[in-house]
């Protein structure tokens, strides 16, 4: 326990929330759903952010910006979409508030738009509006866009960071040729996702396909990332989406191909939002607080003094200052805390509790020694360490907390992926903290609904590598020729 962390064994979701609120990510607002991202908070997502940023402009995308409103009509335009979104839409209607007379702010009934504008849940509708002035022949194509936006989907169930009304999030929306390039596209920023949940926040993943139950509205086929948590429970961290032509005959977005004739363009779209701080938080994290992986850590390594006066803390500052330009030369993020209005202890806790991959902390005696004492957050074991060599030999523990971290989740996932053979195992297994059942459904929505009902376990996905085995399905002994994975999930 620190500073009053619930332990994680007594109750997970109380734990995920302390160490949300008490390492200053997140906060909940006045406004029901919607939360208030915190600086330190914040500057986790900005890496999230320039990563994510990075990979999307190497695979050939550029940034942009589309209206955060979407005429109603727009909205309509495409069946399956409209259906899956419209319980979970923000509606303006009005424009103005005007004073009653008694002193209160009303609502404005004169000033009622015309037609009202959603608050954009996701935006595929305005973009494939705007994406038919912008598409005429195959040299227009592939159209490689990504924005980086807030969206609004009025979920009655809200967690920090998991499932907000208001999240923030990259949306991709590209335009392609022919169907095999829209499937490439999509299958290739599935990668991009997965790449960067195992390299760089150090979270195994499964890539899958999600059942037709569970698609995203409007698309053929959803690709979904999917992780596991370490209560068990497994968490959606990213999907990306072949939509077809669903989108482009909904806008009429067509081309002219090289043989001449007029075609409607392939579609897909793709995201992750802030749910992936969530991720984070939920996969590394232990009782005295916030476990960062190394490649995300807003500071990489603090450095405390114990000092007894100026001269001594001088001595230090000189051996630190010349330490840190060498770390700062090698691209580490360093912080030297040397308030002299909190006491070390105090400061040790809140580095423990902020997740600081490594804290050194260096005293007189050090100083004679020529050594510092070095704190690793991962397994939060203490040694002694020559100064001599001491930035390289951070460098290199950075590399291996990252590793370490990665391993100590995948094992778990590892451990957490069962197999079941018969309804009675598979309920008898989701009493505990199961993770991953792989099970033989008969591929029905029905038989997925009716699990689903009974034991709030969903189909997380498909796997992409998944082998063919005959088998009888768990719940109705059809036949089966896969396994599919499922969990109860965030
Ligand atoms: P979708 O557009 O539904 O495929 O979602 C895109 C990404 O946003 C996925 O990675 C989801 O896990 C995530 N996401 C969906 N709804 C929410 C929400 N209410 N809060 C945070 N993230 C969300």
């Amino acid at each position: 326990m620190s500073k009053g962390i619930t332990s994680k064994n007594d109750d997970y979701s109380q734990w995920y929330n302390d160490i949300v609120i008490k390492a200053d990510l997140a906060e909940h607002s006045s406004v029901k759903g919607c939360m208030v991202i915190k600086p330190y908070g914040y500057s986790i997502w900005e890496k999230i952010q320039a990563v994510l940023d990075q990979k999307f402009k190497d695979t050939g995308h550029s940034n942009a910006y589309f209206p955060l409103f979407i005429p109603k009509s727009y909205f309509s335009k495409e069946a399956a979409h409209v259906e899956g979104f419209a319980t979970e839409c923000a509606v303006v209607t009005h424009y103005r508030l005007k004073n009653d007379g008694n002193g209160n702010i009303v609502v404005d009934e004169t000033a009622k738009l015309e037609e009202e504008l959603i608050v954009r849940p996701t935006s595929e509708t305005i973009i494939w509006n705007t994406y038919r002035g912008w598409i005429e022949s195959y040299r227009d194509l592939p159209l490689l866009i990504n924005q980086w936006a807030n969206v609004v989907r009025w979920e009655m169930r809200t967690r920090l960071f998991l499932r907000t009304t208001e999240f923030l999030w990259q949306e991709g929306h590209t335009a392609h040729a022919t169907s095999q390039e829209a499937v490439e596209e999509t299958e290739r920023m599935l990668d991009v996702y997965a790449d960067f949940a195992e390299n760089w926040m150090a979270v195994p993943v499964v890539k899958g396909k999600k059942t037709p139950t569970e698609r995203f509205a409007g698309a053929l086929e959803t690709y979904c990332i999917e992780a596991l948590m370490q209560d068990g429970k497994a968490l959606q961290a990213g999907t990306s989406h072949f939509l077809g032509q669903n989108f482009a005959k909904a806008f009429d977005v067509k081309f002219t191909s090289k043989e001449g004739k007029q075609e409607h363009v392939w579609a897909t779209s793709w995201g992750v939002s802030t749910r992936l701080m969530g991720a984070l938080i939920m996969a590394h994290s232990d009782d005295a607080g916030l476990v960062l992986p190394p490649k995300l850590a807003p500071i990489q390594v603090v450095i405390v003094p114990i000092y007894k006066g100026d001269e001594d803390l001088a001595k230090i500052s000189t051996f630190v200052n010349e330490l840190m330009m060498k770390l700062k030369g090698m691209g580490i993020s360093v912080k030297y805390d040397s308030r002299d209005s909190q006491r070390p202890g105090f400061k040790f806790a809140e580095y423990e509790l902020k997740g600081v991959p490594v804290r050194l902390a260096i005293g007189g005696r050090d100083m004679e020694n020529g050594t510092v004492e070095l704190a690793r957050r991962d397994t939060r074991e203490k040694a002694t360490v020559p100064q001599e060599g001491l930035d390289i030999y951070i460098a290199n523990l950075l590399n291996e907390i990252q590793e370490n971290i990665y391993s100590r989740a995948h094992q778990f996932r590892e451990e957490h992926i069962t197999e079941a053979n018969s309804y009675d195992e598979f309920k008898e297994l989701l009493d505990g903290k199961t993770g991953f059942i792989s099970a033989h459904w008969d591929g029905t929505a029905e038989t997925e609904k009716q699990i689903k009902e009974e034991t709030k376990a969903t189909i997380r996905c498909i796997p992409l590598n998944n082998k063919q085995e005959e088998g009888v399905c768990i719940l109705t002994g059809k036949p089966s020729i896969q396994r599919v994975l499922f969990a109860r999930a965030y």
